[in-house]
């Protein structure tokens, strides 16, 4: 490496090595409040025109790179940049002397706010209205336009925060690595990203210093980042990244060593992930985030199409267990449909299951899609609640499927409190699914979006497996499943920690199944579980791993 070149470390969140050129995302601004000098009156209205045409070719030149639904957004768009209704609203405000910046911002409002009055097909548009709004205001302030960059070459994308909409969005044919500067482990970015399988590393310290244009070389396993590594030196590390891969096993049912079957189950929530999630390679689906689907929207999806989203993932798993998650808003989740009030701490607000006390319609809503999609349909289907804290609310819940023909209903366990009460929130549903990155997020009291915090999110800190090892006990004493699907369930390692602790199934990442099929069918359960009592006494996370990976049978060695 040359002078330029520098080390930087983070969290690698998806293993891979990836090499290329950074593109920094555009920081989000308010441009009502950006000061800049602004011209006069008719200057005003000419550099509207300037910026709105630019935006509208540059939209253009997008669209005609584009194909299918993408190309039929984009050349939406065009149309909205040079809407004559939009021009003219923005000129009346210039002509009552509003600053140009301010006059475009009010303007989007008007139109926002008539979206919303007007329902359907509009309300689906306010996303788009928004961002033409945010791209002429980046136009007249000399700004880059705002969100993921485009390119017709592979970028490494960089970014100080990336929301959970823009990740679900990017292609990874285009972008072959991310970096952001805060996050951590189990932040909804994270795991959008490894569903992609893009090598990525958050909670980057200094990452500011990284240039648009340098080549950088990530590490998503040690969470390593070269900058300024010049290409012959990362061919060579490339290569050598590549021998010690972990074996997978893609097809099959999943089983022990001893041929005793245990149920490998597949975590899916944005549409790319349902139509490319083959139901052959698993036993069904232990986790459909339905959230991820409407992360975009501003207006509730309508009742057909929810059906049409569900009755789609259904129709895969003809003859498979399919879980779905009532919707998981709030935090790092926003779904601006639900209209929720701002809340100083969200992570402890009105989230998850707490919604149906200002929405329940919505959620009503929301099992009666599911019902009617399940119908004739041959999926075994389930519905589970996210953030319940209660044995009351478990029979809220359960009782609410219930009378929308859903006779399998159970819940998640993410909150210390339910972990305490497992026994009994088990008697009064039928499953339970331990959502790790929540639970380690109540557990420890560290925020899971905290660069800062991540050492706590390190799974081996042996309190989040004795929270696992309660809520297991209790499922084998009321003869329940007990299932993670949490993002430490497709670390390796760690799934042979939760099956010797008695969980009945885990729920992972597509892009991880086949590793852990590979690791599962070297091991015994009954090894598993000697082993892992013996464990759990272990509080230094770094000996309670070392002790593990020494004794169990490891993927590498097939
Ligand atoms: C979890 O908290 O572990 C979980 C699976 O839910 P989410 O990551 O969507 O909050
Ligand atoms: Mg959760």
């Amino acid at each position: 490496m040359d002078t330029d070149s520098f080390l930087l470390n983070g969290v690698g969140v998806q293993a891979g090595v990836a090499y290329g050129v950074v593109r920094w995302m555009a920081p989000s601004v308010v441009f009502r409040d950006l000061v800049i000098d602004l011209p006069e009156m008719d200057e005003a209205k000419q550099l509207y025109d300037r910026s709105a045409n630019f935006v509208e070719s540059q939209l253009i030149k997008l669209a005609e790179k584009s194909v299918g639904e993408p190309k039929a957004i984009l050349e939406a768009q065009v149309q909205i940049a040079k809407d004559p209704a939009l021009r003219k609203k923005v000129f009346s405000y210039i002509d009552k002397q509003v600053p140009l910046l301010k006059a475009i911002f009010d303007s989007g409002e008007e139109f926002r706010v008539l979206f919303e009055r007007l329902g359907g097909i509009y309300a689906e548009r306010i996303s788009d209205l928004q961002d033409i709004i945010n791209r002429i205001s980046a136009a007249i302030a000399g700004l880059e336009s705002p969100g993921l960059p485009h390119s017709d070459t592979p970028y490494i994308l960089v970014a100080d925060d990336l929301a959970p909409a823009d990740t679900a969005t990017l292609d990874p044919k285009v972008v072959s690595g991310i970096l952001i500067a805060k996050g951590g482990p189990t932040c909804h970015a994270a795991i959008i990203a490894r569903s992609l399988e893009i090598p990525t590393v958050v909670a980057i310290a200094n990452l500011d210093k990284v240039r648009s244009g340098t080549s950088v070389l990530i590490d998503g396993d040690s969470g390593v980042v070269r900058v300024g590594i010049d290409g012959v030196l990362a061919g060579e590390v490339i290569a050598a990244s590549k021998v010690n891969t972990v074996s997978s096993i893609t097809v099959g049912p999943s089983k022990f060593r001893d041929g005793e079957p245990f149920s490998l189950l597949v975590n899916v929530g944005t549409k790319r992930e349902i139509e490319q999630v083959s139901a052959k390679a698993v036993d069904g689906v232990g986790l459909f985030r339905t959230e991820f689907l409407y992360l975009n929207r501003t207006s509730e999806p309508t009742l057909d199409e929810q059906v049409d989203y569900y009755s789609m993932l259904f129709d895969k798993f003809e003859g498979k267990s399919v879980t779905v998650r009532t919707i998981d808003a709030g935090a790092d989740k926003p779904l601006p449909f639900l209209g929720l009030e701002r809340e100083s701490n969200p992570a402890l607000g009105v989230r998850g299951f707490r919604v149906t006390k200002s929405r329940r319609e919505v959620i009503e809503r929301q099992l009666e899609a599911i019902s009617i999609a399940a119908k004739d349909r041959g999926a075994i289907v389930s519905v589970m609640a996210p953030m319940i804290s209660t044995v009351a609310e478990t029979e809220e819940f359960v009782s609410l499927a219930r009378s929308f023909g859903l006779a399998r209903a159970g819940v998640m366990v993410e909150v210390p409190a339910a972990v305490l009460c497992a026994d009994e929130i088990l008697s009064v549903c039928d499953f339970v699914s331990i959502g790790t990155n929540d639970l380690a997020q109540y557990l420890f009291a560290a925020d899971r979006e905290s660069p800062q915090l991540s050492s706590l999110h390190d799974p081996w800190n042996v309190a989040l497996l004795r929270a696992v090892e309660i809520v297991a006990a209790a499922g084998a004493r009321r003869g329940k499943a007990v299932s993670v699907c949490g993002e430490v369930a497709a670390d390796p390692l760690f799934s042979l920690a939760l099956i010797g602790l008695g969980v009945t199934s885990l729920s992972v990442g597509a892009a991880s199944v086949g590793k852990l099929r590979a690791i599962i069918s070297r091991n015994s359960r009954s090894e598993l579980s000697g082993i892992v009592r013996r464990a759990i006494a272990i509080t230094d996370p770094k000996l309670l791993n070392s002790f593990i990976s020494g004794e169990v049978v490891a993927a590498q060695s097939i």
